[in-house]
C-alpha cells in the first residue's frame, strides 16, 4: 500500500503536465508572480506528450472571432516572450495562402495580417517559387501571401522548462503521475500522486493535452468538453530553398511546412479518426490517410514515385476547436485547460494567460470564483428603476464593446483613432482583465462598461502590489442619466472587495468632469502624487482603500 505522506505548506500553483500549454501557464505565471511557490509535474519527460509531435507552425489564420481572438493575443505573447527569452526557438518564415476563387474573399477576412505585412494576392509563378519544387497552382485558383508565419522546434518546451527551473520557487517533476484531485474543503487543492506523494495547492490547473478526452479518464471530475482525435502529416522528401514558405492550401486544411534541418516538408492534412485514446496501441498512417493526403497533394504536384513517411499522434478538440478554460466538477480553484485541436502551439501563449486569470480570480484564501462569471454572463446588481443588468464577461458580440469605447472616447476627443484600435481591440480588452457591462434587459443593449483589471495585470497603468485598476469607464451617450456609470464603478468595487484586493486604481482626464464627479461620489480619494503623462495626455490619478482588505 501507497505511504501518504503528510502535505507541507501548499504550493500557490499546481501545474500538472508539462506540455507546451502546462509550460507556457507555469511560465506566465511565474512572470506575474514571482513570490508563487509553482510545481509542475508531468507522468513522462516534458513536452512527450502532444507537444512531441508537432510541427511547431503558427499559422496566421483564424476561422472564428474565439480563434481569432486567441491568435491574436498568442502573437502578441510569443514576440514579448521571444524578446525577453531570446534562446526561445521561434523563427519567422512567409506564409502563402492558396485557394480556389470563390473561397478567396472569405480567406482573406480569416488571415490575421500584422501592419508591418500587409495580405497581398501572388501571381502563380511567385507561389510557385516559395512552394516545393513542383508545385502548380490548380487553374481557378489564387494565391495570397506578404504575411508571416513562425515556427519552433522539438526544443522549445525543454527551453521553457529549464527557465522555470532557473528559479528556486519553481520545482519541474518529470515521470511523476498525479492520480487524484479532490478539495480539501477549505479551498485548496490535494494532489495525490502515483506513488502516494500529496501536494497541497491553492489553484490547480490541469494541462494534460489529449489526456483531458480520455474515455478513462485517471482524474475524477474533468469535464466531459472534449474528445480526441488523430492528427497526422506526411514527411515529403523535397528539400526546402531558402526563402521557402509554408504554403497553405484553404480549400483542403492542409499544408505543406518547409522543414529544412530534415531536408524534406511536411505535409499536414485532416485525419478525421475520433475518440483515440492517447495511452493505446501507436497510431499509424493508415491507408484511409494515405490516400486521402494523396488525393489533395495530387492536385498541387506530383506524387507517383515518393516514397513518403510521416508523423501521427493525437489531440483534444472542443465542439468548437476553441481551446478553453474548464471548472474541475466539484473541486474548487482547479481547471482543465486544453483542447489544442492540433493548433495547441500557436495558441498557448493566449489559453495559458486565460487560465492564469481565472486562476487569480480566486481570493488568497482559495475561494473558487462565482459560477460562471467567465463565459456565461454572471448577474452581479440590478437597477430596478432603470431596467438593466450589471454583469461580467457577457456573452455579446466583441464589436459592440469596441464601438462603445470608440463612441465615448474616439469621438469623445479623450484618444487618438489610432491608439483606439489598438487599445479597444477585442484581444486587448479581453487580456486586461474582467469587463462589467451594462446591459438593458428590454433591449439587451450595452449601455456602459469597465474593464476590472486585477493586481499584477501586464496592461496595468499605475496600480502597485495588490491594487485593482479601473480602466475605460463608458457609458453610451444616449443612457447617461440613467446611474449606469454609478451602477458600473459601485459593482466594480464589489467585484475587487470579493476577491480580497486591497485597494482600486484609476487615471482619468481633466475634462473628464462628469466622470470625476462619479468616482469622488462612490468614495475615490484624488491622488496628484500618482498623475502621469503618455502620448501628449496627461493622467489625474484616483485610489480607494476596500473595507474587507
Ligand atoms: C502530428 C501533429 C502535428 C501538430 N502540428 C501542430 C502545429 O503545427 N501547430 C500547432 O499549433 N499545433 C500542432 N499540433 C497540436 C499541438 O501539438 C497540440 O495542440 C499541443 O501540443 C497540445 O499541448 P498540451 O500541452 O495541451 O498537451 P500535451 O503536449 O499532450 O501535454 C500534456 C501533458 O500532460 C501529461 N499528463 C497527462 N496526464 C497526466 C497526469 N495524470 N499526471 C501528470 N502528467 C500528465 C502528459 O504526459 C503530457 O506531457 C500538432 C499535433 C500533432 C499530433
Amino acid at each position: 500500500m501507497a505511504v501518504m505522506a503528510k502535505p507541507r505548506e501548499p504550493f500557490d500553483l499546481a501545474v500538472v503536465g508539462a506540455g507546451i500549454v502546462g509550460a507556457m501557464v507555469a511560465l506566465l505565471a511565474r512572470r506575474r508572480h514571482p513570490e508563487w511557490r509553482i510545481v509542475l509535474a508531468d507522468r513522462s519527460l516534458a513536452g512527450h506528450g502532444a507537444t512531441r509531435y508537432s510541427a511547431f507552425l503558427d499559422v496566421p489564420l483564424a476561422p472564428t472571432p474565439g480563434k481569432r481572438a486567441l491568435t491574436e493575443r498568442s502573437r502578441v505573447l510569443y514576440d514579448e516572450l521571444r524578446r525577453e527569452l531570446p534562446s526561445l526557438p521561434l523563427r519567422e518564415l512567409p506564409a502563402v495562402f492558396v485557394s480556389s476563387e470563390g473561397r478567396a474573399p472569405r480567406l482573406a477576412g480569416e488571415i490575421v495580417a500584422d501592419r508591418e505585412s500587409p495580405l497581398r494576392p501572388l501571381d502563380a509563378a511567385l507561389a510557385a517559387s516559395l512552394a516545393p519544387d513542383g508545385f502548380r497552382l490548380p487553374t481557378g485558383s489564387v494565391a495570397l501571401g506578404g504575411v508571416r508565419a513562425v515556427r519552433a522546434d522539438d526544443t522549445l518546451v525543454r527551453t521553457l522548462v529549464d527557465e522555470l527551473r532557473a528559479r528556486p520557487s519553481t520545482v519541474c517533476v518529470e515521470g511523476v503521475e498525479v492520480a487524484s484531485v479532490v478539495g480539501d474543503g477549505g479551498g485548496r487543492q490535494l494532489l495525490t500522486t502515483h506513488d502516494g506523494r500529496t501536494w497541497s495547492a491553492r489553484r490547480t490547473a490541469l494541462c494534460l493535452g489529449p489526456w483531458l478526452g480520455s474515455s478513462q479518464p485517471r482524474i475524477a471530475g474533468l469535464p466531459r468538453k472534449w474528445r480526441v482525435k488523430k492528427v497526422a502529416a506526411l514527411h515529403v522528401p523535397i528539400a526546402p530553398r531558402s526563402g521557402s514558405a509554408v504554403v497553405y492550401l484553404a480549400d483542403e486544411e492542409a499544408f505543406f511546412l518547409p522543414q529544412p534541418e530534415q531536408r524534406r516538408f511536411l505535409f499536414s492534412f485532416r485525419s478525421d479518426q475520433w475518440d483515440c485514446e492517447p495511452d493505446a496501441a501507436p497510431l499509424r498512417i493508415d491507408p484511409r490517410d494515405w490516400s486521402c493526403a494523396r488525393a489533395i497533394m495530387k492536385r498541387y504536384m506530383d506524387v507517383v514515385d515518393m516514397d513518403l513517411g510521416g508523423v501521427v499522434y493525437c489531440d483534444a478538440y472542443g465542439a468548437d476547436a476553441v481551446p478553453s478554460v474548464e471548472p474541475l466538477d466539484g473541486v474548487p480553484g482547479a481547471f482543465a485547460v486544453g483542447g489544442g485541436a492540433g493548433s495547441g502551439f500557436r495558441l498557448a501563449p493566449a489559453l495559458a494567460e486565460r487560465a492564469l486569470q481565472a486562476l487569480e480570480e480566486l481570493r488568497a484564501g482559495g475561494v473558487g470564483p462565482e459560477p460562471g462569471l467567465r463565459g456565461e454572463a454572471a448577474v452581479l446588481g440590478r437597477e430596478e428603476a432603470d431596467m438593466f443588468d450589471v454583469v461580467a464577461d457577457p456573452a455579446i458580440a466583441d464589436d459592440a464593446v469596441t464601438s462603445l469605447f470608440d463612441a465615448v472616447y474616439v469621438k469623445g476627443g479623450y484618444t487618438a483613432p489610432a491608439i483606439a484600435e489598438r487599445l479597444f481591440s477585442p484581444a486587448s480588452v479581453r487580456s486586461r482583465g474582467t469587463t462589467l457591462a451594462a446591459i438593458g434587459r428590454q433591449s439587451g443593449a450595452l449601455l456602459g462598461a469597465v474593464i476590472v483589471v486585477p493586481p499584477g495585470n501586464h496592461g496595468r497603468q499605475i496600480s502597485v502590489d495588490g491594487e485593482a485598476e479601473l480602466h475605460l469607464l463608458a457609458v453610451r451617450p444616449d443612457a447617461r442619466r440613467r446611474g449606469v456609470g454609478r451602477a458600473l464603478v459601485r459593482d466594480a468595487l464589489r467585484f475587487a472587495e470579493a476577491r480580497g484586493w486591497r485597494r482600486v486604481v484609476l487615471s482619468t482626464q481633466r475634462q473628464m468632469t462628469e466622470a470625476q464627479a462619479l468616482y469622488a461620489a462612490a468614495g475615490f480619494q484624488r491622488r496628484p502624487e500618482r498623475d502621469w503623462t503618455r502620448w501628449g495626455s496627461h493622467y489625474l490619478a484616483y485610489d480607494i482603500e476596500l473595507t474587507s482588505s
